[in-house]
């Protein structure tokens, strides 16, 4: 049986973008995408690959170490890129108990099982499994917040303030102590906040312009001052790209965009391309309406991406203002669709 890459989460924004992105680049590689599909998966993400002959569609949870031992052993798994979380904070603060077990369980069971199909001993690789790699996606957040300076850099510590953040730190640390005590070969990517098409109708950019043409408020927490730094998902896929195949194991690639902007500049950004592309009678900007902030609300994070570029040669191919243009006018086709 020839070897095969497992996705997991791949129904999700990020994990579908990305095997659009891997079918485009690699004809003959195969992939198995595991996803449970919560409320956050939906399958016509994916409708451009569904009839590909090298795509596996299986519906189930990381957590159900059964099949995830029949998948790695039917076939032949050589290596995992481990997308599937639960990954929007104000449901963290709502149920944080789910946020626990698929992104902190699910993620030890997917590595322990990895390892039990690898390895003999620790260091000591079964035969043909010396290159499998086990690739961690994983967050910017795990470092906490910034103030007005400074960048995150991979030395940051890390110091996560929700309950997301702190799911997904402990699976980093999980994902370093297999590399430190079982020499499993393993590679995390943190990266910064996403947008682009397929992302979840809950998430702040399809909010803005759902709300926008549906003459309803834009909300937005707080005064709206909160500071992301924002990567067009593609650009993200380039670097889990770059870092699953060139990135040295045992390490952590921090992945970024250099383009801070806060919430409100980007409420008014998607308002402003709104009155030219969908002009009305009144500015879309009039929509904007603050909202009571979300505890614990992070004030700043932005990332120093410059190891990845200089040891990987990663560089982004969008920038915000290129990138959002690209985003309204996907999610316009979307909802006016409907
Ligand atoms: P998403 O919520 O859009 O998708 C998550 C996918 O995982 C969904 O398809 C869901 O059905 C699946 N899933 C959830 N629990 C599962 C389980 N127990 N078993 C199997 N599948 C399960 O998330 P996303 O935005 O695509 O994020 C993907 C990864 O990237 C996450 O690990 C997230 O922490 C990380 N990340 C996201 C961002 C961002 O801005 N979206 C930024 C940095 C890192």
């Amino acid at each position: 049986m020839s070897r095969s890459i497992l996705i997991t989460g791949g129904a999700g924004f990020i994990g579908s973008n990305f095997i659009s992105y891997f079918f485009e680049t690699y004809k003959d590689k195969k992939i198995i995408n595991l996803d449970k599909l919560s409320y956050a998966g939906d399958l016509s993400n994916l409708s451009e690959v569904e009839n590909h002959k090298n795509y596996t569609f299986i519906e189930g949870d990381i957590c159900n170490s059964n099949l995830v031992e029949y998948i790695f052993k039917t076939y032949n798994i050589a290596s995992v890129i481990h997308f599937a979380a639960e990954s929007h904070v104000d449901n963290s603060i709502e149920n944080p108990s789910e946020f626990i077990n698929t992104n902190i369980n699910g993620t030890f069971n997917l590595l322990n099982i990895a390892k039990r199909h690898w390895m003999d001993a620790p260091f000591i690789f079964k035969e043909d499994c010396e290159s499998n790699r086990f690739h961690h996606i994983s967050t910017d957040e795990v470092y906490g917040a910034l103030g007005k300076t400074g960048l995150f850099t991979e030395d940051t510590p890390y110091a996560p303030n929700s309950p997301y953040s702190a799911s997904k730190a402990s699976s980093d640390f999980i994902v370093r102590s297999y590399f430190h005590t079982y020499g499993m070969n393993v590679v995390t990517t943190n990266c910064s906040n996403n947008y682009g098409p397929k992302q979840h109708d809950e998430k702040l950019i399809p909010t803005i312009i759902r709300k926008a043409i549906n003459n309803e408020d834009i909300p937005i927490y707080g005064d709206g001052k909160n500071i992301r730094d924002w990567l067009y998902v593609m650009d993200h896929c380039k670097g889990i790209d770059l870092v699953f195949n060139s990135g040295k194991s045992g390490e952590a690639y921090n992945i970024g965009g250099k383009n801070e902007r806060d919430n409100l500049y980007i409420a008014h950004r998607v308002c402003d391309i709104l009155d030219e592309i969908r002009p009305k009678n009144m500015p879309y900007s009039n929509q904007i309406k603050f909202v009571k902030d979300r505890p614990g609300h992070d004030f700043r994070y932005a990332i120093d991406a410059s190891k990845i570029e200089s040891e990987l040669g990663w560089k982004a191919n969008e920038n915000f203002e290129s990138g959002i243009l690209k985003t309204v006018q996907w999610y316009l086709d979307k909802y006016e669709e409907k």
